[in-house]
């Protein structure tokens, strides 16, 4: 096997596909995160745009939003992805549409995704689409089913077989145009029937490669046996399992949702358990790399570094093909770019959309870098040192 060797700490190419205002930026927005008080102020500003239509989005929109989004419309995200595509680095393109109920709606971000693979196949192929099963169905509907997979009610078979058709679609345009579908993980109330819906697309998509990719939570407690079942059916029924590895972005809700009923929360108790739990995962997957397909996305620099030894250790000579990296949009360039320039099947997760409908998604990365203080101190201390190297 060739000699592989990474150093994540070239600020250098972390760095080189920012210009000096937008790195100024970055550290300008990293540093409102970690203050409360500003963080609690700017979440009141986003939360009021969403409920009352209040006219600070020009704020959102030239701060986190241009830090974590890859702009307003589609044009704008292939522009981005086009650049990225001169540093090595592939995008997921996502987009997002969160909290939306209607029918209407539902039916609009399909043909969104639709007409993006096909997109992405004709012009830029190596990249990616991301999905979230809550952008085709209302998580409410989505719950109901989930303690009732696959529903025999005849209503709700009915509105169900619409969703399957709707997911059928996406992952049947991505087979024809080449292009590899990730799934995201959600809430755990909808994921057992999102683990369904996708199982059944692997079976049928997955016969001679990976078309679709499944999420794994690794902060949920269930979640190594779950793997291990995923690997193991994937023997019995003769698919190629895609699978996504996350830590998991809603610990306090759900906590405060197993709080509220009187359950056991279902994510574990410390940052230890969820840190071992992802790392077992990595070293199952890529014990198992002839079969599965495994993409690490996480900013952990840690975790990173072992899925590279663990490269080393089962000797994965395909490992451009077998194993992807990923990180968000404006963090942890640092992985991307020096993975990138070693070789590596790196990307992006390149969300787009309205502002105000990318809210949530830019609550989430809010509330997630105030969580990480000791890795934020650190980023922000990249950050200082490639401004003072550029003066
Ligand atoms: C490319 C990409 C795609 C993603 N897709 C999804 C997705 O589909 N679904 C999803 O939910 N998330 C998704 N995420 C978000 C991801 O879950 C968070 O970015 C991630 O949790 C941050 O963890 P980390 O691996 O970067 O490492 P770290 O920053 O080291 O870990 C932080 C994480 O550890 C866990 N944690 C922290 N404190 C505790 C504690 N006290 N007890 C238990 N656990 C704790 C939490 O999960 C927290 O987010 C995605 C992230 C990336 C990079």
């Amino acid at each position: 096997m060739e000699n592989i060797t990474v150093n994540l700490e070239n600020l250098k190419t972390a760095y080189s596909y920012k210009s000096t205002s937008e790195l100024k930026l970055t550290h300008f927005v990293f540093k409102t995160l970690q203050k409360p008080n500003l963080l609690k102020l700017l979440k009141s500003v986003a939360s009021g745009i969403i409920k009352y239509n209040l006219p600070f989005k020009f704020l959102i929109k030239k701060t986190i939003f241009k830090l974590f989004c890859a702009g307003e419309n589609i044009d704008e995200a292939f522009t981005l992805i086009k650049k990225l595509e001169e540093y090595k680095v592939n995008s997921v393109l996502d987009y997002v549409s969160e909290g939306e109920k209607s029918e209407n709606a539902f039916l609009s971000n399909t043909e969104t995704i639709v007409s993006n693979i096909k997109r992405v196949g004709k012009d830029c192929p190596g990249n990616y689409i991301s999905v979230k099963l809550s952008g085709l169905e209302d998580p409410l509907f989505l719950k109901q089913c989930n303690s009732n997979l696959f529903p025999k009610d005849p209503l709700l078979a009915k509105r169900f077989n619409i969703l399957l058709q709707r997911v059928d679609l996406i992952c049947l345009t991505a087979k024809e145009n080449n292009v590899t579908i990730y799934i995201d993980a959600e809430d755990r109330y909808m994921q057992d029937i999102i683990d369904a819906i996708v199982e059944f697309m692997m079976k049928k998509y997955n016969k001679k490669n990976v078309v679709v990719f499944n999420t794994l939570q690794m902060y949920l407690k269930d979640r190594l046996n779950y793997l291990n079942h995923l690997i193991e059916i994937s023997k019995t029924d003769d698919f190629y399992p895609g699978i996504k590895l996350v830590r998991g972005a809603y610990v306090e809700k759900e906590r405060e949702e197993a709080l509220i009923e009187n359950r056991e929360s279902p994510v574990f108790d410390t940052k230890e358990e969820t840190d071992n739990s992802f790392n077992a995962a990595v070293d199952i997957c890529l014990k198992n790399h002839e079969i599965v397909t495994t993409c690490i996305a996480s900013h952990n620099y840690k975790s990173n570094l072992l899925t590279i030894d663990l490269i080393k250790k089962y000797n994965i000579v395909d490992y451009k093909n077998k194993i992807k990296f990923s990180q968000l949009f404006g963090m942890c360039d640092g992985i991307t770019f020096n993975l990138a320039k070693a070789g590596f099947s790196v990307s992006k997760y390149l969300p787009y959309g309205e502002v105000k409908k990318a809210i949530p998604y830019l609550i989430r990365r809010s509330d997630e870098n105030t969580s990480i203080n000791g890795q934020m101190n650190e980023e922000l201390n990249r950050l200082e040192i490639e401004l003072k190297n550029r003066k």
